[in-house]
């Protein structure tokens, strides 16, 4: 039994069995067997070279006929290859004497072969170390049991696994929507990342930035992972099993009691009314936002549409999902233009990276400079907008003169629709989000030349402490309860009010519970979140009084230290 640490996600406990995906090339496990289990290891070793020397054979009988002879020869290569006694003798040689893991011990003898090829003189003979490489990596995969092509071997082997992986682009993590998954756990990455956002959506547990998941799980292997607390349990014993299968149970009753709290309004106790809106990556989440009963979509992220594929959607095929969302939602329905650039490449990032992504031709400016990728957009929201209530969102604005050009290319594409004979909402609310902090600082600014604010806090937080949210090891810095953060949220909340506009948040912070009474002292009147957090944040709202919480939150504003911050926003809970 092993626990491991990292950045929790999701209130959920899940127990399956392991799959792991992505696993980086030549990180080898190690560790020592007992005498006893010596004999099983060399079995599993003999079996992952009979296994190779067949998927070889077959791969050499799917040769075409007519392909080069060439094709064929350097199969044969391989075949040979295998054969080798550093290859296919000494590992097991090593196992008995040394008691290793066999992928241990073929990982030492193949580097002595790469390294004696490496040391050739004649050039050909040199390139051999690269066949050596490639046929241990083969054998090493089957050891693992790891396909050979990882996530591409096909989503239906992940139903009902716990998926460990070195990395998970949100390109892929947006596929597991359609999967049922039980859990992730990645060694990279943060508990804001689009990653992470995405495991919250899909309600289940991950950890993320656990770093050596994907060398210390092995395949298949039972695992226990539990968001809340950030930790995964590896082969966990039978009282470990029983008290985590007893609290997810209490954790499955605690969703059922907040699931009566559906159908009551979102009302403080003083009698004022909330909104409570959802985010969506997808047309298929509309039915948890449906479920938890929201009142709308705050905020849906579009450039889902935009992932996994070779050329950008049509304008005919953004409208028609546009066009689902909103005559599906019965309630207005607020879509952000794409927001691609840092770790949303379409791609999934494995495409050649800029300098400084996060910094970089991001969302707004990507739009602006690709206007071929933009006006389609552009035209299917607009067209969309006829068939239900629908605002416009443009995220990560930073100057007025970056909203004066979108402004003027949203009048044009009416234009042009208007000239097309196409229907669409004249008066379609266009809104901002402030999420880089120029637009904070200016909010007042610019407020007037929209019709409402969105504070995306994931950004805001990220732009303002100078840490980059998928960078896990500057993760401890990644705080809402900052007193910049605070200011700016509350400077943003003020200018909206200032204008006469609604301000909305649709950032993470918005779904935490532990911050709802605070945002609602701030001010904040309109929530955006993913679905699963909507009834707890619910729950804080029927709780919250906005006769005593301003004159609290003004104290906890003269505070400069995040510590003494954090216990007072906890003992608001008190109220
Ligand atoms: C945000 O930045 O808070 C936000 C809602 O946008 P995203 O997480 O998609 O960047
Ligand atoms: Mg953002």
């Amino acid at each position: 039994m092993l626990s491991l640490y990292g950045a929790g996600i999701g209130k959920g406990i899940a127990i399956g069995r392991a799959f792991i995906v992505n696993r980086p090339e030549f990180d080898i496990p190690q560790y020592s067997l007992r005498e006893e289990e010596v004999d099983a290891e060399v079995d599993r070793f003999q079996a992952a070279i009979d296994a190779t020397r067949d998927q070889l054979r077959q791969i050499e009988s799917d040769i075409p006929h007519d392909a080069p002879p060439e094709s064929k020869s350097f199969i044969d290569a391989y075949l040979l290859m295998l054969q080798d006694p550093l290859i296919a003798e000494q590992p097991v040689e090593t196992i008995r004497e040394q008691h290793c893991n066999a992928e241990w011990a073929l990982s030492r003898h193949s580097e002595s072969l790469v390294n004696a090829f490496d040391q050739m003189q004649d050039e050909y003979l040199r390139e051999k170390k690269n066949d050596v490489r490639q046929i241990t990596n083969r054998v090493q995969h089957n050891l693992l049991k790891i396909p050979q092509h990882q996530l591409e071997a096909g989503m239906e082997q992940l139903e009902n696994r716990v998926v460990i992986s070195h990395e998970l682009s949100p390109a892929d993590t947006v596929q597991f929507k359609n999967q049922k998954i039980l859990a992730f756990v990645t060694d990279l990455g943060g508990p804001i990342s689009h990653t992470a956002i995405l495991a919250r959506s899909l309600n289940i547990p991950a950890v993320l930035g656990l770093h050596g998941a994907t060398r210390y799980v092995q395949h298949n292997e039972l695992v226990i992972v539990d968001g809340k607390r950030g930790t995964i349990v590896v082969d966990p014993d039978d009282g470990v099993l029983a008290k985590y299968r007893e609290r997810r149970q209490f954790v499955f009753k605690r969703k059922q009691q907040l699931g009566e709290l559906k159908d009551s309004l979102p009302l403080t106790r003083d009698g004022q009314k909330i909104i409570l809106l959802a985010n969506v990556e997808l047309p298929e989440d509309l039915e948890a936002a449906q479920r938890s009963n929201a009142q709308g979509v705050g905020l849906y992220r579009t450039e889902y549409l935009f992932m996994n594929r070779a050329e950008p959607p049509s304008e005919q095929e953004q409208f028609r999902a546009y066009s689902k969302v909103v005559s599906r939602m019965g309630a207005p329905v607020t879509i952000r233009t794409l927001d691609l650039g840092a770790d949303k490449q379409v791609d999934g990032g494995r495409g050649e990276a800029p300098t400084n992504p996060a910094l970089g031709l991001r969302a707004v400016r990507l739009c602006l400079r690709e206007p071929a990728l933009f006006r389609p957009q552009l035209r299917a929201v607009l067209r969309a907008s006829a068939l239900g209530p629908t605002q416009i969102m443009i995220p990560m604005v930073s100057s007025l003169n970056e909203l004066d050009q979108v402004l003027d290319m949203i009048a044009e594409t009416k234009e042009e629709l208007r000239h097309d004979g196409e229907k669409f909402d004249d008066k379609v609310p266009i809104g901002g989000m402030v999420e880089v902090p120029a637009a904070a600082v200016a909010a007042d600014l610019f407020a007037h030349k929209l019709d409402f604010l969105s504070i995306g806090t994931n950004d805001l937080i990220q732009y303002t402490l100078a840490i980059d949210r998928i960078d896990d090891a500057v993760n401890y810095l990644y705080d809402p309860l900052h007193p910049s953060v605070l200011r700016l949220i509350k400077l943003t909340i003020d200018a909206g009010a200032s204008a006469g506009i609604p301000v909305t948040m649709c950032g993470e912070m918005a779904g935490d519970a532990r911050y709802t009474k605070l945002l609602l002292g701030l001010g904040l009147r309109i929530f955006s979140m993913d679905s699963v957090s909507l009834l707890e944040v619910k729950k804080k709202v029927l709780e919250a009084d906005l006769r005593i919480l301003p004159d609290k939150i003004n104290e906890i504003m003269q505070l400069a230290d995040s510590n003494t911050i954090r216990d007072r926003v906890v003992a608001l809970e008190d109220l």
